[in-house]
């Protein structure tokens, strides 16, 4: 899912309000953006139930992109604690 505009600022501001002190680890420069994109990640998980077979039951998570500027190494960021402290990330 493409972030708009709004959604970035957004999330730019819960970053620095929860990391107010991050720096880049590998270049140590403060300067960050947000990727253009939510980020989904599939996760299976295989479950056996008291009768012995095996499920799967897959998830979706969601992550943020956040680069560094200067270096261009990236973090990612969970979006659901980012919705549910902030609602920045509508829930689908
Ligand atoms: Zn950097």
């Amino acid at each position: 899912m493409k972030l708009q505009e709004d959604k970035k600022q957004k999330i730019r501001g819960w970053l620095a309000a929860m990391t107010p002190e991050l720096t880049c680890p590998a270049c140590r420069v403060d300067d960050w953006s947000t990727g253009d994109y939510l980020l989904g990640t599939p996760t299976i998980s295989p479950i056996m139930s008291i009768h012995g077979d095996v499920r799967n039951d897959s998830a979706l998570f969601r992550v943020v992109q956040i680069i560094c500027n200067n270096c261009g190494y990236v973090m990612y960021f969970d979006a659901t604690k980012m919705r549910e402290e902030q609602r920045i990330i509508d829930a689908d």
